[in-house]
């Protein structure tokens, strides 16, 4: 329970008809040109998505085409592409951080530019999502997905130059904004559930005040052996590696999943496990038998402590626990996670549609969607819009053009632009771009982003968190493995709630793994996992783990629940290799870098290109492939 807490700790949408018209072959013959796009739901009044519960993050509506280009079935129609009749200087795909960057630095460079972003989302911010709920008739926020800025490793200057020109100070507002000592402040901490199916019986164990582990375990399930091997495990300054340099053990660490360190060098027993087997959850997105011993040390995980490992990165690290092990970058937590980052992006490109002029004031500003594809704008927005191909026009060394088709509630649409940006996902690359290299599609395909669910939870109030005594709850063996109260910011106009009494959001996180495989064998079960799993499903679990676990507190899941919106991510983090599955690349041959190479026209971003599942990465891909662009 001592481990360093990081960002990790913490339906509704229009069906889209597939397929419809399309001619078979490479962007046939366009149709209609010069028609413009139909209306779209995002210019009507009242379009306001982050308001909306039930399924989101991957909602209805956003991955089907997507889907059906993979699965080959969004060409086997015949028709027609409507060639808008729109020229642009730069066309992204893909509304997140990354895209949303790429134009901010082609426009800095290009002033005046035509940018047109493209989402398959019906809002923009890829991962960095808000969800807005109204609450006892205040506005109140939570992170639909991306939780804060926050890196293994400080900002670049250009990520860190990007914050500055947006008016981010994360250090200047974390001090002023972020009341991080509230609810210990209320003598609420953190805790553990075990679970009855897991432990044999339900019970919460709150941690704090002077007590050992080996008292606080004592009032757990857990079998004698369990309790006094992880009183061992946590406290005991044991060398389970005698006779080896500090480099040797690492070395050794770097080999062995954290599992197989507590099996077989500290000798757990077994039924030990069960009580770690999640702690990586949230951080990695696999349990213990997938992360190695040595990265989860870098985090401050227990069992270390007696070996006197030298502070700092070793080789065989992975990239997380190798910058975590360094130091790391600043902190920061908006109200709704990086969506303000987002946001302040989409203002200074779009400013008509969101008033205001300081990275405070945006927090409580509301967005006017129907100013995001607005003719008159130099930088539009177009959401609900999956790119389906991408092509440089002519021979790729030479072109001086791309064409882009998008699928937009059931019709094709074409334009051109003078570049593009992929700010989107590796993998759908090779989909979009079959004219690429061999070799590049290959290295596309390497990453299997990793699957994630936050669940925001409304509750009428936190009574029950008070009088258990608890913020936060990890939950070893239970549906969602933690749950946690809302961060207290006050930013701007924006308040937090500070009574018990007063309504408040839980996220609760939920990571589908497949113990036993491959790291990128379990994120491609998790993600059929997430899209095949109904809200009720969802609903059922969010409903039934609170009640049991703050039921003691007094909560009534019937009645204290107002509003849950569970954002789906099944394509979340970008994949960072692992050392227990990945082969150690020579530099410059990683699947990332050799995915990332400019082809005519058309630059790769997107975090993937970055193999580090982080805003600045980002943002620093973003960056690049504007350059690559601009340098030729
Ligand atoms: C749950 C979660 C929590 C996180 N927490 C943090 C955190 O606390 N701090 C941090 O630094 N990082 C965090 N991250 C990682 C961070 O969010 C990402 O690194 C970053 O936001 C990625 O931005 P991006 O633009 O590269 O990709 P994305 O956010 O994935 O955006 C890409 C967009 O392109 C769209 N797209 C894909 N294909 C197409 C297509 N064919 N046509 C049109 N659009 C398409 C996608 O749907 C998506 O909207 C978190 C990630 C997740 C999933």
């Amino acid at each position: 329970m001592g481990a360093r807490i990081t960002r990790r700790d913490f339906l509704n949408g229009v069906s889209v008809a597939v397929g419809g018209s399309i001619a078979g072959g490479l962007l046939p013959g366009l149709a209609m040109p010069g028609r413009a796009a139909a209306a779209a739901p995002q210019d009507q009044a009242g379009y306001y998505p982050p308001a909306l519960t039930g399924l989101r993050g991957s909602h209805v509506g956003s991955f089907e085409v997507a889907h059906s280009l993979r699965d080959g079935s969004v060409w086997s129609q015949s028709g027609k592409i409507t060639d808008t009749g729109e020229r642009y200087d730069l066309v992204v795909v893909g509304g997140g951080i990354s895209g949303l960057s790429a134009a901010y630095f082609y426009r800095a460079r290009r002033r005046g530019a035509r940018i047109l972003i493209l989402d398959n989302h019906d809002d923009f911010g890829g991962h960095a999502k808000r969800n807005e709920f109204q609450l006892g008739g205040r506005l109140a926020l939570i992170n639909g997905g991306t939780f804060q800025i926050d890196s293994p490793r400080p900002y670049s200057a250009v990520a860190d130059g990007l914050l500055q020109e947006l008016a981010i100070d994360p250090v200047a507002l974390a001090n002023k904004c972020a009341d991080r000592d509230f609810y210990r402040s209320l003598g609420l901490g953190r805790s553990v559930f075990f679970d009855r199916e897991t432990f044999g019986a339900d019970k919460l164990l709150v941690a704090g005040g002077e007590a050992s582990w080996t008292q606080l375990l004592a009032q757990s399930p857990l079998s004698p052996q369990a309790q006094s091997d992880i009183a061992r495990i946590e406290e005991a300054k044991i060398d389970y590696l005698p006779g080896l340099s500090s480099a040797e053990k690492k070395s050794r660490l770097s080999k062995m999943s954290y599992r197989d360190f507590l099996l077989n060098v500290t000798k757990a027993d077994p039924s030990a496990i069960a009580f770690y087997q999640a702690r990586t959850h949230g951080e990695w997105g696999v349990g213990i038998d997938a992360v190695s011993a040595l990265d989860v040390w870098g985090f401050g995980f227990p069992g270390f402590q007696g070996l006197e490992l030298a502070p700092g990165s070793a080789p065989g690290m992975g990239y997380t626990a190798a910058g975590y092990a360094d130091g790391a970058s600043y902190t920061f937590h908006f109200p709704d996670g990086n969506a303000s980052i987002a946001r302040l992006l989409v203002r200074s490109l779009v400013p008509e549609s969101l008033p205001g002029r300081s990275a405070e004031d945006v927090v409580s500003a509301r967005l006017d969607y129907s100013r995001l594809d607005d003719a008159g704008s130099p930088a539009r927005i177009r959401l609900g819009s999956t790119t389906i191909r991408v092509r440089n026009v002519g021979d790729p060394a030479a072109s001086a053009e791309v064409e882009i088709a998008y699928m937009r509630a059931g019709e094709l649409y074409a334009v051109r632009a003078g570049s593009c940006v992929l700010a989107c996902y590796n993998m759908i690359i090779p989909y979009l771009c079959p004219e690429l290299p061999e070799p590049q599609k290959e290295a596309l395909r390497y990453a299997v982003k990793v699957p994630l669910i936050y669940a925001s939870v409304a509750l009428t109030n936190w009574t029950a968190f008070k009088a258990l005594g608890i913020s936060r709850v990890y939950s070893p063996g239970s549906y969602f493995s933690s749950l946690f109260l809302n961060p207290v910011v006050d930013i701007g106009e924006y308040r937090s709630p500070r009574s018990p009494a007063e309504p408040v959001l839980v996220q609760m996180t939920r990571t589908p793994v497949a113990p036993g495989l491959p790291e990128r064998d379990q994120h491609r079960a998790g993600q059929l996992d997430i899209l095949s799993t109904s809200f009720a499903t969802f609903e059922r679990n969010i409903r039934g783990q609170l009640a049991r676990i703050l039921g003691p507190g007094g909560f009534d899941s019937e009645s204290d629940i107002t509003a849950i919106t569970v954002n789906r991510w099944p394509h979340g983090y970008a994949y960072e290799y692992n050392p227990l599955f990945d082969p150690d690349w020579p530099e410059g041959a990683a699947p990332h870098v050799l995915g990332r190479a400019r082809f005519g026209r058309i630059a790769i971003a997107n975090s993937d290109a970055g193999a580090a599942a982080y805003t600045d990465s980002a943002i620093d891909q973003a960056h690049r492939a504007v350059q690559e662009l601009l340098q030729n």
